[in-house]
């Protein structure tokens, strides 16, 4: 099954337009109602709640760009898991990762606390493990590959094949925001659901908040429409109009992104830190993750040994801005325990071997001498390299903690 007639650098770029006046970018109608011909004779659009043509061009780009047969655009990406576990009923269960985005575990939780949902968190890397908890009555399961920032990847293919085998009607979710459509194309791996942070790489400007939401099942798409238009959380006309933007660099600014992704990825492993990133040799899943996407992407995470040089290091760089999220084409580093994932508290952080000093790098499009350059200076400012007398980098905090 392939909607994209091209590949999908064409179709990024490809707009087909049937604008009146031939418009080659396709127009924004910043409209929340449309006039209806007669009242026998009802246009396609009525109400931006419901549809809006600027909208309905992302969402058929999207789909293309997905291989999905039907896509939808809302406010976020966690808008989407919103929808999406709508369409449960009280007291369902659920299996999800126990490395989920910080958000997704947030909402998890609030379902499960109030009763709504039964939510049990397994580590998605031990397939046997996952598999072996799925039963007739699970309903859904919620994936993400690689996460963040563990950097843990799990095998969709067989755990979606398995869940399937057990009950054809789980629906399997999928999260791939780290990855995007460029590098991984998770529903022909039989996901029933991928979405997205649009926020992230599919717009790759942080100046708007969107996600999206795919499928090839049409009981699965009606469903999901139902939810965004009771619910008001389609995305704004003027938003669809930036993301449509936005979506037509995602494969230049993607590769760029992970070029130098893996550039800086070997630079802090040949000084002897301990990077996770799936395009090193050293990642515990690397063939794994090569058997499923076609990059490693441009998030990577890295230990200093010290919770206080990592601060350090956060604080002394001056390209990279301290900032949450990823995707943007500029660099960004994190302490993801003070930052994004300071919502999972501190007990259920140490149980998931979740690393207090952990560092997450989002690499961007800057010239990548210049991105390294910057690390350097922010390593030797916070003490986690010193310089031999060969002037190579040495990690100073392992040499330290081995005396
Ligand atoms: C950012 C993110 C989300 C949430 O998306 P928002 O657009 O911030 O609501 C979900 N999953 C992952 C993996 C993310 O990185």
């Amino acid at each position: 099954m392939s909607p994209r007639k091209y590949n999908l650098e064409t179709e990024l770029v490809l707009s087909k337009s049937t604008d009146q006046y031939n418009a080659s970018v396709a127009p924004l109608y910043q409209s929340a109602t449309f006039k209806q011909p007669s009242l026998s004779n009802m246009g396609e659009y009525d109400y931006t709640r419901s549809g809006n043509p600027t909208r309905t061009h992302l969402q058929n780009h999207i789909a293309k760009i997905m291989r999905a047969n039907h896509a939808f655009a809302v406010t976020s990406g966690m808008g989407c898991l919103d929808v999406i576990t709508r369409l449960l009923s009280p007291g369902d269960e659920v299996i999800a990762g126990d490395d989920l985005y910080g958000g997704t575990h947030r909402l998890l939780t609030y379902l499960n606390n109030k009763g709504d949902l039964k939510v049990h968190h397994y580590d998605t890397t031990n397939t046997e493990l996952l598999v072996s908890k799925i039963h007739s009555g699970t309903k859904m399961i919620f994936l993400e590959s690689p996460t963040n920032p563990l950097i843990k990847v799990c095998d969709v293919r067989t755990i979606t094949r398995e869940a399937h085998k057990i009950n054809p009607d789980i629906v399997v979710v999928f999260d791939n925001t780290m990855m995007s459509p460029v590098l991984m194309t998770p529903l022909d791996f039989g996901v029933d659901i991928q979405y997205e942070s649009a926020t992230k790489y599919l717009n790759g400007h942080h100046d708007i908040m969107a996600g999206v939401l795919a499928t090839r099942s049409a009981a699965l798409a009606e469903k999901i429409y139902y939810v965004i238009n009771s619910t008001g959380c389609g995305l704004s006309p003027f938003d669809s109009w930036l993301l449509s933007r936005g979506l037509r660099t995602l494969a230049v600014r993607v590769e760029r992104q992970q070029q130098n992704c893996v550039r800086i990825a070997e630079f802090l492993a040949n000084i002897g830190f301990k990077v996770r990133y799936p395009g090193i040799k050293s990642h515990p899943q690397y063939d794994l993750h090569a058997s499923m996407c076609k990059g490693a992407g441009a998030v990577l995470s890295f230990e200093t040994g010290s919770i206080k040089v990592s601060e350090k290091i956060v604080e002394s760089t001056e390209i990279f801005g301290i900032a949450v999220s990823f995707g943007c084409v500029n660099s960004l580093i994190s302490m993801p325990c003070k930052m994004s994932h300071a919502s999972i508290d501190a007990k259920t952080r140490e149980e998931r071997d979740f690393p207090e000093d952990l560092i997450r790098l989002c690499i961007g499009i800057e010239n990548c001498d210049d991105l390294i350059d910057d690390l350097t200076r922010a390593l030797l400012r916070s003490g986690a390299v010193k310089l031999n007398e060969r002037d190579e980098l040495f990690n100073a905090v392992s040499v330290q903690s081995k005396l």
